[in-house]
């Protein structure tokens, strides 16, 4: 579903990501597990278009995400159109939840499927319900963002996100700014999506209990490169190099 291709950034001379090499399957749960630092969330945000790979291609279902090509058959930067066209694939749900606040939640699930979507308002509201009910806020459709506690909030980004139906789900350490006590019934949610739903996901976390549970492949960076992957399994029962030791035993 997606590949990136020996895909490299920086910032200014900062070297982030080097030449990674990455698969991800139909359907495939990919848990990103690391040092602060080490890419992780550089390697997602350039899948939702946030961040433009220096250099490398990244490719969605065999099509160039950040390139396309163009009438005379050969391979360009991607415009916006194509962009937006290729985003639409593509689901998130960031540390901060980025919900609108002077927007209702319902409205904040609905806005997209009817600007994006085309969905009439009415088939939007729907689908957004249907979606608010699922992670268990169909109590607060009314309500607006601050209202709500982080645990509701990062729901509610979630139901945004999936009600879009992208063939993948991004997730970036969407528990860490939440209190203890809330990070549970986000987990919970995203849980369910995993089991219920086709859509690939990838996560990155330092819940590495919640990594184990439902990823089906785990991949440890270091200092922007893929030190390790393998099924949770491997990486957690039987850990080959030293720095994913080292690293997992901060979590014992
Ligand atoms: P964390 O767990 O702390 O979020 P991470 O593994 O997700 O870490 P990234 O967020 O991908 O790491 O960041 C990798 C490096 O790139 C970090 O050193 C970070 O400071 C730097 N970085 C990220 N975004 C930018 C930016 N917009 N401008 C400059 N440097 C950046």
């Amino acid at each position: 579903l997606v590949r990136y291709e020996d895909v490299s950034k920086s910032y200014g001379d900062v070297k982030v990501l080097k030449n990674l090499n990455l698969n991800i399957n139909k359907g495939e749960k990919v848990a990103l597990i690391g040092p602060s630092g080490s890419g992780k969330t550089t390697i997602i945000r350039m899948l939702m278009t946030l961040e433009k790979p220096t250099s490398g291609f990244i490719k969605f279902e065999d099509e160039y995400l950040w390139h396309m090509v163009n009438k005379k058959g050969r391979l360009v930067e991607a415009d916006e159109k194509h962009l937006r066209k290729m985003r639409t694939n593509i689901g998130m749900v960031f540390q901060h939840f980025n919900l609108f606040p002077h927007m209702t939640i319902l409205r904040n699930v609905m806005e997209a499927p009817v600007r994006v979507l085309g969905l009439t308002k009415e088939e939007a509201k729907e689908r957004a319900i249907e979606m608010l009910s699922k992670v268990g806020l169909k109590d607060h459709l009314d309500k607006y963002p601050e209202q709500l506690s982080g645990g509701q909030k990062q729901r509610v980004a979630i139901a945004r996100a999936v009600v879009m139906q992208p063939k993948v789900m991004l997730f970036d350490e969407v528990t860490s700014a939440l209190d203890p006590e809330l990070v549970g019934e986000v987990l919970e949610v995203i849980r369910e999506l995993a089991i219920e739903t086709d859509m690939a996901m990838i996560l990155v976390t330092h819940e590495m209990d919640f990594a184990k549970e439902i990823a089906d492949r785990v991949v440890f960076l270091h200092d922007g490169k893929i030190e390790e992957e393998g099924t949770p399994k491997e990486i957690f029962e039987n850990p080959q190099s030293k720095r994913l030791q080292t690293f997992l035993s901060r979590f014992l």
